[in-house]
This record gives C-alpha cells, sequence and structure tokens, in this order.
C-alpha cells in the first residue's frame, strides 16, 4: 500500500514537508516515495497529503497505477480542451 511520483513531478517540494512518514525524498530527474514508509496517509489523515497539495496532475499514482489528480481534476478543463493550437 504506497503511492508513486512518476516523471512529470516538478519537484516543487510542497508534498514533502507534509508526509506523516517523511516517506517522500527530494531525489532527480523527480521526487521519490519511499513504498516500505508510505501508509497513504490511512489513520493519519482523510485524504493523502501529498496528492492533496501536488499542484500537478498526474504526478502521483496509486498501486494500480491510477492518478491521484487525474487530467482535468485540478484545472477543471477536461482531458479534449487541453490540446494546444499551432495555429496563431
Ligand atoms: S500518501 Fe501520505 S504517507 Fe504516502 S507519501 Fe503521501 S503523504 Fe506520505
Ligand atoms: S507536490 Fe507534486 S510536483 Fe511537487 S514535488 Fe511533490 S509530487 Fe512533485
Amino acid at each position: 500500500m504506497a503511492f508513486r511520483i512518476v516523471a512529470s513531478c516538478t519537484r516543487c517540494w510542497a508534498c514533502l514537508p507534509l508526509c506523516p512518514h517523511e516517506a517522500i525524498r527530494a531525489a532527480a530527474p523527480h521526487f521519490q516515495i519511499d513504498a516500505a514508509r508510505c501508509t497513504e496517509c490511512v489513520g493519519d489523515y482523510a485524504d493523502p497529503q501529498c496528492a492533496s497539495i501536488c499542484p500537478v496532475e498526474g504526478a502521483i499514482i496509486d498501486a494500480v497505477g491510477q492518478s491521484l489528480n487525474p487530467p482535468g481534476s485540478l484545472t477543471g478543463l477536461p482531458p479534449e480542451r487541453r490540446t494546444v493550437s499551432s495555429t496563431p
């Protein structure tokens, strides 16, 4: 039972001080979660603290690869509206 931080992490540091078990490490090229220490915040908080503060959609995933902040969850933009036009 542990979450993972993936490549889209921007190393913003927001999550690191919030983890109640010091499971997050300031690694490169992206931060990492020590699976042996992460409890998914069960018993400490109602929501996982790292995912609650993370400003990057998709940067933290669960054990089956599901994003805790999926596309659109933070921006409010549905994925189909996120395409950038190449037309000036
Ligand atoms: S879910 Fe909780 S315990 Fe796990 S890394 Fe995030 S803040 Fe730490
Ligand atoms: S809050 Fe998100 S983007 Fe910032 S360091 Fe943690 S996982 Fe990376």
